[in-house]
Formats: C-alpha cells, sequence, structure tokens
C-alpha cells in the first residue's frame, strides 16, 4: 500500500509541476521589461544588468555594511536596497580614538548619535554611521543617495569627518539641510517600498503554496477514485460526461458523490462552475492518462488498471 501511495505522490507531483509550469511559460518577460527584440537594446540591455549584477558581486564580497571603509564609492540599485535591507548600526560599546587637539585631545562620542532639541525632545539620528578603520563619521542615506550633490564631507565615502571639535555644529547644519532631506525621503521611501515588496512577495509564496496544496489533494482523491473503479472492474464512463448529469458513469457519480462533504471536490467543483479553471483532472483523456501513468509506475499492477 505504501508503494501504491509512493506512486501516487510522484504522478501527483509531476502534473502539479506541469500545471505550474505552464502558467510561468506564458509570461512574456521581454513584454515586462518593454524590451524590443528587434533592436539591440536587448543585448545592449543584457550586457548592462549582466555588468551591474558583477559589480554587485563584486562588491558584496568584501563589503562590510557595518564598515563604511569598505563600502564602495558608487552603488547600482540592487546594492542600495542591500544597504537599506541591512540598516544602520550604532557603534557604542568602543573606546573611540582621541585626537591631536590642544589642550584637550577629542574623540567621537555616541552622544552624537543623537540630538537633543531645545524643546527637551531627543532625535535619534539613524542616519549617523561610524568608521572604525578611518575613524571618521558618514551620512549613511547621502552616501547612498545624494550622487555627490551635497557640499558636506558627510556625504562622500572616501573622504568622511572627523573634525570633533566642529562636529556638533557640522551634524546640525547638515540634517537641516535640502540635500540631507531628500536623501533622508529617498531612504525611507526605499524602505517601505521593500517592505511591502517583501509582503508581497510572502502573499504570493503562501498562494502558490495554497495552489500546490488544492491541486495535490484533488487528485488524491481522483488517482484512488480511478484505482478503486479499477480494482472493482467497474466501468468508468456513462453516456454523459458533463457532472451532475443523468448516466455519467461511476468516475464523475463518485466525483459527485464527494462533493456533498469534501470540502477540496466542492473547491473543485466551485471552480470548474465559475469558470476559474480549464484543467479540471475530470476528462476521459486524463483519466486515460493517469491509468497509464499509474501502470507504468507499477507495471506489475497493470493488469489491475487496464
Ligand atoms: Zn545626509
Amino acid at each position: 500500500m505504501a508503494y501504491e501511495t509512493d506512486n501516487h505522490i510522484n504522478i501527483e507531483n509531476n502534473l502539479i509541476e506541469n500545471e505550474l509550469n505552464f502558467e510561468s511559460d506564458n509570461i512574456d518577460t521581454d513584454k515586462i521589461f518593454n524590451v524590443d527584440k528587434n533592436t539591440s537594446e536587448k543585448s545592449m540591455y543584457n550586457t548592462h544588468t549582466d555588468l551591474e549584477k558583477q559589480i554587485t558581486k563584486d562588491v558584496s564580497s568584501i563589503l562590510d555594511f557595518n564598515e563604511p571603509a569598505t563600502w564602495p564609492e558608487y552603488t547600482n540599485n540592487d546594492l542600495r536596497a542591500d544597504f537599506v535591507k541591512h540598516g544602520t548600526i550604532k557603534i557604542t560599546n568602543y573606546n573611540f580614538p582621541y585626537n591631536d587637539d590642544k589642550p584637550y585631545p577629542r574623540s567621537f562620542t555616541k552622544q552624537y548619535y543623537i540630538h537633543s532639541m531645545a524643546n527637551g525632545e531627543v532625535v535619534d539620528r539613524q542616519w549617523l554611521v561610524y568608521s572604525k578603520i578611518k575613524d571618521r563619521v558618514f551620512c549613511f542615506c547621502c552616501v547612498l543617495f545624494s550622487q555627490g550633490n551635497s557640499e558636506s564631507n558627510l556625504t562622500n565615502i572616501k573622504e568622511g569627518v572627523n573634525d570633533w571639535k566642529h562636529l556638533s555644529q557640522k551634524l546640525l547644519q547638515h540634517e537641516r539641510s535640502k540635500p540631507h532631506y531628500l536623501s533622508l525621503k529617498q531612504w525611507y521611501d526605499l524602505k517601505i517600498g521593500l517592505k511591502s515588496l517583501a509582503t508581497i512577495d510572502q502573499q504570493h509564496l503562501t498562494q502558490i503554496e495554497k495552489e500546490k496544496n488544492h491541486w495535490r489533494a484533488m487528485l488524491q482523491r481522483i488517482l484512488c477514485i480511478i484505482q478503486y473503479l479499477s480494482k472493482h472492474n467497474d466501468g468508468f464512463r456513462g453516456k454523459s460526461d458533463v457532472l451532475f448529469t443523468k448516466n455519467n458513469g461511476e468516475f464523475l457519480g463518485l466525483i459527485e458523490m464527494l462533493s456533498k462533504f469534501d470540502s477540496v471536490t466542492i473547491e473543485h467543483i466551485r471552480r470548474i462552475k465559475n469558470v476559474e479553471t480549464h484543467t479540471h483532472y475530470l476528462g476521459h483523456d486524463i483519466q486515460d492518462e493517469l491509468i497509464n501513468l499509474m501502470a507504468n509506475e507499477t507495471p506489475a499492477a497493470k493488469s489491475n488498471y487496464l
């Protein structure tokens, strides 16, 4: 019995895969990306994206998201999205090195990560990142999004700021600047976009899984009916091959019986009635195909089916 169950699962998996592949084969990716096959634009596009992917791969292998000294000077969309997904971290439990300022050497401190406003409100500077290697600070969102449109060295990954004496003033000046505001907005917009994309992806996967489960469950029922009828040498077909009509044979009769109480069959019949699916696995052809598949999977049992 276990052997027969395994065969059922193999047949079901193949059919379900074919069903899902059929859907994806019909997707014209060129149309989605608006690529004209008759021009060389497509090859240029591919070369460009391949190159971008290669750059992303190469950079990612040496990149430490928590260490600005390893960040590349130029980023593409893929890499920018990786940065945003990773987010920023605040280095706090660390002995920040002192400089040579006289008479009092100065260093970066974790106090700079927050901005205490005159009204007592405390604002978290999520954008401020510190490099241990360079002992300098940078603006995360401006490095990623400003494209050099800012005068502050906080936005230049090759520079950064280590003027601890004037840091408070420089930070205030920067966070009140228009380029910083625009970069901050792009950062938050991308973060929200990526989150909703992840939600959509998850919903899509859940839907595909539900669909697979439905087809797997329905095929189990159909295979069991075919096996039952074969073992009892009962005829499959009647004069009619339409559900819920007279003399439509034992196969469809048993499907109708299941549809009185079985939720999977009820859902399957509902889809057929509402024309939500063109594939229903209840026709003569699929019955013959399933009988052949079952017979091939178990040659010794062929005589039982045919
Ligand atoms: Zn900034």
